[in-house]
Parts: structure tokens; C-alpha cells; sequence
């Protein structure tokens, strides 16, 4: 603040102050910014009401009857807002209400468009801070340059014109929160547009904020279960881990993601989607079948849709990740799945060049890294002095012909604790979920896994490895030697297994039993087409003939040699008996 301009003090009303007035209003002015001010009064014909506005550099006092009232109105929105029986609150909040002599900084809107307004006068506003523009409309401080503000608009920008005047709210920038958000699609804001009426939120939350320490969190060690085998069996993801989903467009990468949200049912883990920068079309279709699934009661959904705002859909993970983060401090476990980031990456980078930003490498601005590592930083597993909760992310990003050394996936590949790579040319020949199991990996995950399941895994990555060397050689099946047909025919198996149809998650048991049959080489004799007719086959068998094998898998949730010797007996028997109706 420059000072000249603290130095005049202006009083707008529409009467003249009278003698009295004038000198308390001169008292408070020396009192508050000291003896060299210069205090006059300014006709304002036009004050609704009445009541006097002071003035003083950019901040503003309102005592205006006009300004009162507002104040009043924003004192019962707080507590109608937050409670179930309003009534009694706003009487209470309207006979304990006073006035205040709140120093109100205001500025002035230089230039607008784009989502991008610049504003003057607002000297000690905050870097992330909530501005309020006359009209109503929202932004957020996001560039702090010398004499003035950049400021990115949730709303549209139409209705904010220049020499518009603009508030301090002293607020970051936070979104409502609480268990009544489950079922509920909302936008960045936390406003809903599922048309199923008004949220009451149990708290504000900031967008941003500090990841929690090292000493607050544990290690992770509890299983999130996605019920897809080849993901749990092989790139298993533990409570409070990040797991990236990367693939080019249209390889499976959200069935992933839906699939893993489904199977949280019955499994107390709260699931969070949020879509950004996506069809809305596409999003309605996901929560319908997040709803056909029973899986909506436990989710949230925070859309910021292609159509959206660069600056809205900049907000949403954020925004998503307070929401979760609500739950996670209450000791509850969530997922979240932010889809995707090289679309958010986009928003950012759009956002930064309208805000005059130097750009960098693929014109991204320099702190494009930042952007995701202080996001995916916040998923954690808290410690049990701290309630134990988690947030597990799911982030997704999108490769251009399957190009991970690109600028964005390499920076999120480096933030995450591992990756499952999608690829196009698995997924069209079939082989879906088209996880590359060359070289996806998922680093902590692995001490997560239950005990069964990491015995019936065993050498399965390995076994697969093996298979991939040989592909090459199937050509020349008649060739070939006896041994390395086997092998080879075993490999076909194990992949023939790992195709999992949407939907149709595996339970532990039903994963451990496929796992442990397929690794004994049951499913030998059979044609690989006919596996999956078999795998079902196996399945009823063990549900109707020995429910106490798979009771004990998830009441131990181990694995003892006798237990695996009794499931090969029963998966080699069976697959005799199904070769045997099969030639009949
Ligand atoms: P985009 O890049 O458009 O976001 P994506 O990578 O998220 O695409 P999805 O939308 O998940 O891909 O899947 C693409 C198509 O493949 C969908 O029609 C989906 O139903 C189908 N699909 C995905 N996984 C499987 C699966 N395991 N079995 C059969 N079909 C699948
Ligand atoms: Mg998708």
C-alpha cells in the first residue's frame, strides 16, 4: 500500500456527518492508522437506507444499514446451513447479533475474461484466497504480482465486468464436507447438480492443505481389495497407497478404477470419483452404474466436466481430496480416483498461460510437478493415535501412443508408488483388463497382501515372464518339444485367467482357489478357449461341495500347505470330470 493512498480518509453518506459524528469518525481514523490522515466526507445520494461507508486506502468499514444487513444475513446463513432444526438458532443468532466494525479490504476488477480477472487495491490479499466479486460471483487469488492480483473465476465470467468492485473474505478456498455428500454428485464447489436438493454439510474444509507428516502416518498395511485377480494377485495395493492407472485413451483405465470402486461394497471403505475435464454423458453413465451396483451409497461423485472452467476444473482433485480427507481424519477408509490428471495438467496449463505465466517445457508453467505431488502427497495411512483412516488414490493419466517418457506421465510416475500400464495392443487382442505385467509393479502394496494370497501368487509374475520370453517361439507349435509346449500351454492358461470381464470382481477366497488351481497346473489339459467355462466350473464346485475350504482362506487369511494340497486335489479332479463331460 502506497502512502499516498493511506492518507486520505473518505466517509460516503448521504447526509453530511454532524459535528459529533465527524469527530468520533476522525478519532477512530487517527486511532487506526495514526495522526497524518487526511479525513473528508463525500456525498453519496445513492446509499441505500442510509448510514455511513468510511474509506481509508482499501479498506472499507460498512455501516452502511445496507452493509448491517449483510452482515446479519451471512450470521444466519452460517448457522441455518450447518443445522438440522433451525428455528431456535436463528432467533438466538438474531438477538445476540451485533454489529461490527469490520475492516473490509475492497478492490477494483482491471481486466476480465477468460476466467481470469485482474484486480487492484486488494494489498494484503493471500495467495489461494476466496474473493467475492459485487455480484456475488466467487474467484480465487492465484498470482501475486506487485501492484496487482491474478485471479482465476469458479463462475461464469460474464458477470463480472471491469471496475466492478471485489472483497477479501480472508478464506482459503474450502468445500463443504460431511457423510450427507455420499450418493451425491457435486460440482469443484460442493454445490450439487444431481437435482436431489441442498447438502447439509458438517464442516468447511480447505482445498489445499499440508499433507500430514511422517510421524502422523503409518506404513501400509492393510489390503484394498479391487477384486480384479491380476491387480490383487500381482500389483497388490494397500490402504493408504498411490496407484497410478496409465494407459492411451480407450484401454480400460476408468473400468479399472469402477471396478475397484464397486468392490469396496460391504468392505467399509468410502470411494470418491473424481471426473475431470470428461463428457458429462460419460460421468452419468459411471454413477448409473455405480447406482445399478449398490456402490453410490458409498461414493462421491465431483464432476468438473470438458464444458467446465479451466479454474474449476484446476480445483477439483483438491477439492475431492478434502472431501476425503474429512473422512480419513475420522479414522475411516477411502479411495479416491482422480480421472484424469493429464486433463487436469491441461486446465493448469491453460490456466497459467491466461494468468501470464512463463511457459516451460510443453508449455506446461514450471510448477506443473508441484501441481500433482503436493495432491497425491495427502493420501495416507494415518497412524492409529491419529484414527487409523486412509485415503488410497487412484490417479489416471492418459499416454499418446503409448508414450510413458512423455512430460506429465514421467513427473506422475515419479509421485506414485507404482503404475499399472494398459495397453492398446493387449486390449484389442482381447486380453482385458490389459494390464502389462512386464512392466507395471506397485511398490508397497506388497506388505499389504494377506498371507493367502501372497502364498497362492507365488511365482505367477515370474511364470508370466518365462511365458512372454517364449510367445515368440508359438508359431512353431509343431516344432516345438514336448517340455516347451507344456510351458508354453501353461502360460496361455495363466493369461486366459487374468482375462476378467467388467463387473465381475473375485472375492480373496475365489482369487486364492484360481490361483493356487492354476498354478498346479490343473487347467493343463484344457483348450484355452475353453478355460473360462472351466474357471466357473471350478468356482461352484468349491462354493457347493467345499465351503469350508474358502471359510478358511477368510478366516485365517493364510494359506497352510494342507489347505493347498486339499484345493489342487479338488482342482485337478475337477478338471477330469469337466475333460470327461467335455468327450462325452
Ligand atoms: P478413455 O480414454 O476414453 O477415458 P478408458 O481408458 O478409461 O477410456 P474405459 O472407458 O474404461 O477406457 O473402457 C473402454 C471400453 O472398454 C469400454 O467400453 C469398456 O466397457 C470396455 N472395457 C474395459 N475393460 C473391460 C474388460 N475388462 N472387459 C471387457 N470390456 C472392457
Ligand atoms: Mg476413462
Amino acid at each position: 500500500m502506497t502512502e499516498d493512498m493511506l492518507k486520505t480518509a473518505v466517509l460516503y453518506s448521504a447526509e453530511a456527518p454532524n459535528e459529533e459524528q465527524t469527530k468520533r469518525f476522525e478519532a477512530f481514523v487517527r486511532e487506526r492508522y495514526g495522526e497524518d490522515v487526511d479525513f473528508r466526507w463525500e456525498e453519496t445520494p445513492d446509499m441505500l437506507g442510509g448510514g455511513f461507508r468510511l474509506k481509508v486506502g482499501s479498506e472499507v468499514f460498512d455501516w452502511s444499514v445496507e452493509g448491517r444487513f449483510q452482515q446479519l444475513k451471512e450470521a444466519i446463513r452460517k448457522v441455518a446451513k450447518r443445522h438440522e432444526n433451525v428455528v431456535p438458532l436463528i432467533k438466538e443468532t438474531i438477538r445476540t447479533w451485533t454489529p461490527e466494525a469490520i475492516a473490509q479490504e475492497v478492490g477494483v476488477v482491471t481486466t476480465v475474461g477468460d476466467g481470469i480477472a485482474t484486480v487492484t487495491g486488494l494489498d494484503n490479499a493471500t495467495f489461494g484466497e476466496i474473493l467475492i466479486f459485487s455480484n456475488g460471483a466467487r474467484g480465487m487469488v492465484q498470482d501475486i504480482r506487485e501492484n496487482e492480483l491474478g485471479c482465476i473465476l469458479f463462475d461464469e465470467d460474464g458477470d463480472v465486468s471491469e471496475g466492478s468492485s471485489v472483497k477479501r473474505t480472508a478464506k482459503t478456498a474450502g468445500v463443504p464436507v460431511g457423510e450427507n455428500f455420499l450418493g451425491r454428485v457435486v460440482d469443484p464447489l460442493g454445490v450439487p447438480i444431481d437435482g436431489k436438493g441442498d447438502i447439509a454439510e458438517a464442516d468447511y474444509f480447505p482445498v489445499e492443505a499440508p499433507a500430514p507428516g511422517i510421524v502422523k502416518r503409518q506404513p501400509v498395511n492393510t489390503p484394498l481389495e479391487t477384486g480384479i485377480l491380476a491387480i490383487d494377485a500381482m500389483f497388490p495395493i494397500g490402504r493408504g497407497q498411490r496407484e497410478l492407472i496409465i494407459g492411451d485413451r480407450q484401454t480400460g483405465k476408468t473400468a479399472i478404477a469402477l471396478d475397484a470402486m464397486i468392490n469396496q461394497n460391504g468392505k467399509n471403505c468410502i470411494t470418491i470419483y473424481v471426473a475431470i475435464g470428461q463428457k458429462t454423458s460419460s460421468v452419468v453413465q459411471l454413477t448409473n452404474t455405480l447406482k445399478k451396483y449398490d456402490a453410490l451409497k458409498h461414493s462421491i461423485v465431483v464432476l468438473a466436466s470438458a464444458s467446465d472452467s479451466a479454474p474449476l476444473q484446476y480445483i477439483a482433485p483438491y477439492a475431492g481430496c478434502a472431501m476425503a480427507e474429512y473422512f480419513m481424519h475420522q479414522g475411516k477408509d477411502v479411495l479416491i480416483v482422480y480421472d484424469d490428471l493429464s486433463k487436469h495438467a491441461v486446465a493448469y496449463r491453460t490456466m497459467s498461460l491466461l494468468l501470464g505465466r512463463s511457459p516451460g517445457r510443453e508449455a506446461f508453467p514450471g510448477d506443473v510437478f508441484y501441481l500433482h505431488s503436493r495432491l497425491l502427497e495427502r493420501s495416507a495411512r494415518m497412524a492409529d493415535q491419529y484414527g487409523g483412516g486412509s485415503i488410497t488414490a487412484l490417479p489416471i493419466v492418459e499416454t499418446q501412443a503409448g508414450d510413458v517418457s512423455a512430460y506429465i506421465p514421467t513427473n506422475i510416475i515419479s509421485i506414485t508408488d507404482g503404475q499399472l500400464f494398459l495397453e492398446n495392443e493387449l486390449f484389442f487382442s482381447g486380453q482385458r483388463p490389459a494390464i502389462n505385467v512386464g512392466i507395471s509393479v506397485s511398490r508397497v502394496g506388497g506388505d499389504a497382501q494377506t498371507k493367502a494370497m501372497k502364498k497362492a501368487a507365488g511365482t505367477l509374475k515370474l511364470d508370466l515372464a518365462q511365458y512372454r520370453e517364449m510367445e515368440v517361439f508359438s508359431q512353431f507349435a509343431s516344432d516345438l518339444d514336448e517340455q516347451t509346449r507344456k510351458q508354453l500351454t501353461y502360460g496361455q492358461g495363466l493369461m486366459r485367467m487374468l482375462r476378467q470381464p467388467q463387473y465381475h470382481p473375485y472375492s480373496q477366497q475365489e482369487q486364492v482357489i484360481l490361483l493356487v488351481s492354476a498354478m498346479a497346473h490343473a487347467m493343463q489339459d484344457i483348450e484355452t478357449d475353453q478355460i473360462p467355462e472351466f474357471l466357473r466350473t471350478l468356482l461352484e464346485k468349491f462354493h457347493r461341495d467345499h465351503p469350508e475350504i474358502g471359510e478358511e482362506i477368510e478366516r485365517e487369511k493364510d494359506l497352510s500347505d494342507q489347505l493347498k494340497a486339499k484345493i489342487e486335489d479338488v482342482a485337478k479332479e475337477c478338471a477330469k470330470d469337466f475333460l470327461r463331460g467335455n468327450r462325452e
